[in-house]
């Protein structure tokens, strides 16, 4: 009975594959995200929760991943 589970990871928005704690994405999601909208992303400021609205937006009315842009 070692079921171990991590309640507090959920899964990735774009593809609901498993994804690391703390991040936004999975790994193969993330890396097809603009390179722009990725800097942004990583960026950890006052703006981090709009931008991670903006895509969560973006991905909830199908915008492709190599086309969403976030706050810069
Ligand atoms: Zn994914």
């Amino acid at each position: 009975m070692s079921n171990k589970q991590t309640t507090t990871t959920t899964p990735c928005p774009s593809c609901q594959q498993p994804k690391g704690p703390g991040k936004y994405l999975c790994y193969p999601c993330w890396g097809n995200l603009p390179g722009l909208a990725r800097r942004a992303l990583s960026r950890r400021d006052s703006k981090a929760m709009a931008r991670l609205q903006e895509l969560r937006l973006q991905l909830a009315i199908g915008v492709p991943l190599a086309e969403i842009e976030v706050t810069p």
